[in-house]
């Protein structure tokens, strides 16, 4: 073929990629040491006991039955749990190759399965596309984001990844570029999601879900006092000669400056202090030939630092003048230890100040709610507010449906229960008689839906109409029928550390959420008070101080 013939460029592509496919080309099975595997595990990763004890047994499986057709495991947590790096630890220790594949915000088909070649600038799929990156056919394939897959006119990805996922199906996948079968059956994949629930239910039927749920303030220290702080210093060209940063003040880091469920943002601010320690060590180093010879004298650089103060002494030990510049010297050499003056330096003023509750439910009329995101747990505010007008119910804060019905149903119920809760003085008065409620969930950018905020609704409501503030130690979660019984909820776990993180003495569930208490780790337990719920009356009882002083007189 001429290099000028119409279609040369895109005949050599396709020929280029059947020939680097790795059709048989494998990385040679090691015989898997499981004590190896297991250290190797322990080695990279602090805690998560009960998920490295999964991973053992899927590797025990395997070694036993090499061909088995185990299920796909699917790390589910919020972002910076180790999702990413235990999938790579399953690669190294089954002595094979790592390959990750980005499915976030993929919503054509052809992402997955390729594009027919009649397209112009057709393309293969990222899987085949990751198998010729890593260039064997038996990698750990880690599909990254599984639950951000969305489907639309263009096709459905989730639909196309059961294919892939399906034992019996994936020896023959066939991808439409490729247009010829390419077998995936040695493939191990592993899938990482921030939810299970949006997953597709078939998708998710195939996959063995492994939940992550976040650390707590003590495993976030132990973190990173061993993993996280050696690894900083190793990528920023540092070791402890140079930089300390003691347990004190990665607990301030931890308490002032982040408040997620992972690691992501700590390490980040781990990285911050490194930067800052180089940019000390790098200077110093600059002085020290310059200290050697004396011909440097004349470099611009010298002259410039001649000007500013304390490094000058640096420069002028060897031209032998007195003993406080020799002191001098050695407070340089001598590591950096990171102080709470330094974090504010290079860190900036505190972000948070565990105070937060107390100053936001300063005012009757909010209440404090446990809410679940794709990051973990959160805290979430509610807050209401009373004005002139014709009886109408606002609502604000990109609020989805179903938490738009919650917020009526809870109106509604305050408004039966007027005159029990002591909101108004007689039998049959119209709450709203000539006042307009404004309900708003701040963080207005973020949208937000689900049912859990039924009960700190009501919450919100009755503080305002009582004018009574709740107690800014307490947070709650909960859905809440029409008659005011409170049903469970999800995401339990997330939702407790979340409170702990906040540095909240007191939690209220739905008593039928007991069960889920088993999976919070005991030493968050032992910090916190947990009150449980049947009925609303008894979320009122425990978020107001001294108890719900207007049930005595109730018929509730
Ligand atoms: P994810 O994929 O869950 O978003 P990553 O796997 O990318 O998170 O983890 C973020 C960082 O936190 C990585 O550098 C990882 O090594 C570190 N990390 C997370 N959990 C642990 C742990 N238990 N022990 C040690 N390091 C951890």
């Amino acid at each position: 073929m001429q290099p000028q013939q119409p279609g040369y460029s895109s005949s050599r592509a396709y020929l280029e990629l059947l020939a680097d496919l790795p059709w048989q080309k494998a990385s040679k099975e090691i015989e898997l040491d499981l004590r190896a595997a297991q250290e190797r595990l322990d080695r990279d990763h602090y805690g998560l006991v009960k998920v490295k004890q999964r991973i053992i047994e899927y590797l025990a499986v395997r070694k036993l039955k090499p061909d088995a057709r185990g299920p796909v495991l699917c790390f589910v947590g919020p972002p910076g749990v180790g999702k990413t790096s235990l999938a790579s630890s399953i690669a190294s220790a089954l002595g094979r190759k790592f390959v990750r594949i980005s499915l976030g915000g993929v919503k054509d088909e052809a992402d997955i399965r390729g594009h027919r070649r009649t397209y112009i600038g057709s393309m293969p799929g990222r899987l085949i596309d990751g198998l010729k990156r890593v260039a064997v056919c038996n990698p750990v394939m880690l599909l990254d984001e599984i639950d951000k897959t969305g489907s639309d006119i263009r096709g459905d990805p989730a639909s196309a990844l059961l294919e892939v996922l399906d034992p019996e199906q994936n020896k023959t996948f066939n991808d439409h570029y490729l247009n010829v079968p390419f077998d995936l059956s040695k493939v191990i994949f592993v899938a990482t999601a921030n939810r299970a629930q949006p997953i597709p239910p078939p998708l998710l039927d195939r996959m063995e879900v492994i939940e992550l749920p976040g650390y707590t303030a003590e495993e976030k220290l132990s973190i990173a006092m061993r993993h996280l702080i050696p690894r900083v210093l190793e990528q920023h060209g540092l070791s402890s000669e140079f930089l300390q940063i003691p347990e004190g003040m990665v607990k301030l880091v931890i308490h002032r400056y982040t408040r997620e469920a992972g690691v992501r943002n700590l390490e980040r601010n781990l990285a911050s202090l490194a930067r800052a320690a180089a940019v000390r060590v790098a200077e110093q180093e600059q002085f020290v030939p310059l200290n050697k010879g004396m011909e440097g004298l004349a470099t611009p650089l010298l002259e410039n630092r001649l000007v500013d103060g304390a490094e000058v002494e640096m420069e002028v030990i060897p031209m032998g003048v007195n003993n406080q510049d020799i002191s001098n010297t050695f407070r340089i050499t001598s590591p950096l230890v990171v102080d709470e003056a330094m974090l504010e330096k290079v860190l900036g003023p505190p972000k948070f100040d565990g105070r937060e509750a107390e100053q936001r439910v300063a005012t009757p009329g909010v209440s404090v709610g446990l809410v679940w995101t794709s990051f973990g747990g959160e805290v979430q505010f509610v807050e209401a507010t009373a004005m002139v007008g014709k009886g109408e119910l606002h609502l604000t804060g990109q609020l989805g449906d179903v938490i738009k019905e919650s917020a009526q149903i809870a109106l509604t119920w305050v408004r039966t229960r007027a005159a029990d809760l002591r909101l108004a003085a007689t039998e049959g008065i119209n709450l709203l008689e000539g006042r307009d409620v404004h309900i708003h969930f701040p963080a207005g950018a973020v949208p937000k839906d689900g049912p859990s905020a039924g009960v700190t609704l009501v919450t919100a409501l009755v503080s305002l109409f009582s004018q009574k503030r709740m107690r800014s130690d307490t947070a709650m979660t909960g859905e809440m029928t029409l008659r005011g019984l409170v049903l469970p909820v999800g995401g339990i776990k997330d939702k407790i550390l979340a409170a702990h993180r906040y540095g909240i003495r007191r939690v209220i569930l739905p008593e039928k959420n007991l069960k889920d208490l088993a999976e919070v780790p005991s030493s968050v337990l032992n910090n916190l008070e947990i009150h449980l719920a049947k009925r609303m009356e008894d979320v009122l009882e425990q978020a107001f101080e001294g108890g719900c002083p207007w049930r005595q007189h109730s018929k509730l």
